[in-house]
């Protein structure tokens, strides 16, 4: 992959990584104010406030493992390894990176991943 076009990726997953850590320090905010609310609530309340927060939790693991593979990506820009299958070494195809620039493996090894082959 050209270096421009590396620069290109680079900007776009710091701007998705620093979107993350805004969402996450949301969410963890969020998950402070609900534990200091949980004393006045009765227990209707209650039951909706930790749905509420297991939800809030599995999305936050979500933007973990993102922030985690996003960080990952931004490594691989480093070591100019970006945009190569972590399986095979072929590229990604860039309309793939451009969908999903975090993308570590190409089109054919996520298939084979996903019906897990590999
Ligand atoms: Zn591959």
């Amino acid at each position: 992959m050209e270096a421009k076009e590396m620069d290109r990726f680079r900007q776009i997953l710091q701007g998705k990584k620093a979107e993350l850590i805004a969402l996450i320090q949301k969410t963890e905010n969020y998950g402070r104010e609900a534990d200091n609310e949980s004393e006045t609530m009765d227990i209707a309340d209650k039951a909706t406030s930790s749905y509420t927060k297991e939800f809030m939790f599995s999305k936050s693991n979500n933007d973990r493992q993102l922030m985690q593979m996003i960080t990952e990506a931004l490594a691989r820009i480093e070591d100019g390894a970006f945009g190569e299958c972590l399986n095979c070494g072929e590229d990604v195809e860039i309309r793939r990176l451009e969908a999903v620039p975090w993308a570590r493996l190409c089109r054919n090894c996520q298939e084979l991943a996903e019906e897990g082959r590999i």
